[in-house]
């Protein structure tokens, strides 16, 4: 029947296609951007002209984009890509009010199954159906009116000469307006569907294309281990993951996230800041030689990073890794996947943060000299926070146990984010429980800090990976501690005073080639947060 119905559709011309499915999108998938819009110009009477212009700015920008790519062949493929993933990406804009930039690609692209089997629910689903599936059958079953290739250009080349005279007259119209929309209110543009994710994706490959074709690049070939520091080190070097700075305990947070860690003289640093709000960015970032002002994806994936410059020094270097994986810093060193039961021994609901510590010993053992031990954390991972921790870890209640976090109340969402995290102070007191076995034959530390934080529904924002710029504090400020032994020679009067300082992940490379005491021309004294000249 309803196919029946289709057949009597007249077959429409390539171009009433382009205008049907751009005005589609714009009415259905730009939720977010008109809401943020929204927020700024607000829908009064003097401002509605302008809301209106925009509207038909927007229309006129996504035909001509689909004009230029849209021939005979490729319009029915190139719109239905178009639909599904602007159906995604709607879903995910509107729902977590997150913005699809190139760092949020390199996020998705580097997402492993499970972590994106939790973001799958029916809302999802629905967005696919309806905004995405069922304009796509449409398409598929419209006819397109036979023309001359001739005669599809001209008439194209007519609709974007039509369109471009369109936009300017728009802009010109309202050229107050437009001189602050375009110099003031940039951010605006970051949520317009489908043309900043196209223009994401476009930079995006552009980018990982020259980076595959360029060689690595040695970075401190001079690095030695100074002579006159004759102490064995073992050190562990944990890489948390979402733990926001106001969420722990120990730096002032009302619930007690910390329990164990509150017990330990440790050292916890009150104004840390991530490099990224990415997995994909901080990680990479944090064990490079560039500072956040000068990295960069390129940057971070064909320099080599701190672990190489430690391990050519002579220390013996190890990754576990509980996360999807090292986003390539790990690959020169010995690297461990810990999220199967193939190693990590402690796996329930799945494999958890305190199996990646079981079997340390044996390593430490079998290796002489100094050691660096890189454990990369499941920590905080959302939107499923509820599934980081075991079930004697739900100390605050009620928790949200569903990974749509729509379902939840803000209560319910905190408590699952802070029952995660009392998970990590646990994880992280076990630690330092071994580092202190070793005390007595090892200088030891514990340096902990999180690769970002994260969104719990302020201001209707979730999860993480917003640009820098405009990514608010919550995704930025993160949670960082250093603990040591006693043997282990720093001033820890000027190390107390490092407890408020503005810092930094990158502060990171310069205080591991301090640690270690490696002497090369690339350290820079000024960032290594310890200090080293007066021994205690
Ligand atoms: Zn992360």
């Amino acid at each position: 029947m309803k196919i029946q119905t289709l057949k009597k559709i007249p077959a429409v011309s390539q171009s009433f296609l382009i205008v049907l499915t751009a005005l589609f999108l714009v009415l259905f998938d730009n939720a977010s951007f008109f809401s943020n819009v929204v927020k700024i110009y607000p829908a009064t009477f003097s401002s509605l002209p302008f809301l209106v212009s925009l509207f038909f700015l927007l229309l006129s920008f996504i035909i001509v984009l689909f004009a230029i790519v849209s021939y005979k062949h490729t319009i029915k493929p190139v719109l239905m890509i178009i639909l599904l993933i602007s159906a995604v990406s709607s879903y995910f804009m509107n729902s977590y009010n997150i913005i699809i930039d190139e760092n949020m690609l390199r996020n998705i692209i580097q997402t492993n199954p499970s972590e994106a089997l939790d973001l799958i629910n029916i809302k999802l689903i629905l967005y696919l159906i309806f905004m995405g599936l069922l304009p796509c059958y449409l398409i598929y079953k419209i006819k397109i009116k036979e023309s001359t290739f001739k005669s599809a250009i001209k008439s194209k080349i007519k609709i974007i000469l039509l369109l471009i005279i369109t936009i300017v007259l728009i802009i010109f119209s309202f050229s107050k307006n437009y001189a602050s929309f375009i110099r003031e209110q940039k951010t605006l543009r970051l949520y317009t569907n489908p043309v900043f994710y196209i223009y994401s994706t476009g930079k995006y490959i552009s980018s990982s294309f020259k980076i595959q074709n360029l060689p690595l690049k040695l970075i401190g070939q001079d690095a030695t281990i100074d002579k006159n520091d004759t102490g064995k080190k073992l050190v562990i070097l944990v890489v948390g993951e979402t733990a926001r700075a106001d969420r722990f305990s120990l730096n002032g947070y009302s619930k007690k996230t910390n329990p164990l860690l509150e017990k330990e003289d440790l050292i916890s640093f009150k104004n840390m800041y991530s490099c990224g709000t990415s997995t994909a960015v901080s990680v990479p970032c944090m064990f490079s030689k560039f500072t956040r002002e000068q990295y960069d994806a390129e940057k971070g994936q064909t320099y080599e990073n701190i672990l190489d410059v430690l391990s050519r020094a002579g220390v013996n270097v190890l990754w576990r890794d509980n996360n999807s994986d090292s986003k390539g810093v790990a690959l020169r060193i010995p690297y461990e996947n810990y999220q199967t039961k193939k190693l990590n021994p402690i796996c329930d609901t799945e494999c958890r943060d305190e199996g990646m510590l079981v079997g340390l010993q044996k390593y430490i053992n079998n290796h002489k000299g100094n050691i660096l031990i890189v454990l990369h954390q499941m920590g905080n991972h959302g939107p499923a926070y509820y599934k980081r921790y075991p079930k004697k870890f739900e100390i605050f209640t009620p928790a949200c146990k569903d990974k749509n976090l729509e379902n939840c109340t803000e209560e319910q969402i905190n408590n699952s984010y802070d029952n995660s995290i009392a998970y990590t102070d646990y994880f992280l007191s076990k630690a330092i429980q071994l580092l202190k076995k070793n005390s007595a034959n090892y200088e030891t530390a514990l340096y902990y800090i999180s690769d970002h934080g994260e969104s719990l529904g302020e201001k209707g924002i979730y999860l993480h990976g917003m640009p820098y710029f405009i990514a608010p504090d919550s995704q930025k400020h993160v949670a960082s501690i250093f603990w040591a032994g006693k043997r282990l020679k720093i001033d820890r009067e000027k190390l107390k005073a490092k407890e408020t300082q503005a810092l930094s992940h990158d502060n990171i490379f310069h205080t591991l080639l301090g640690l270690f005491g490696v002497k090369t021309k690339i350290y820079n004294k000024k960032l290594d947060m310890l200090d080293h000249t007066e021994k205690n």
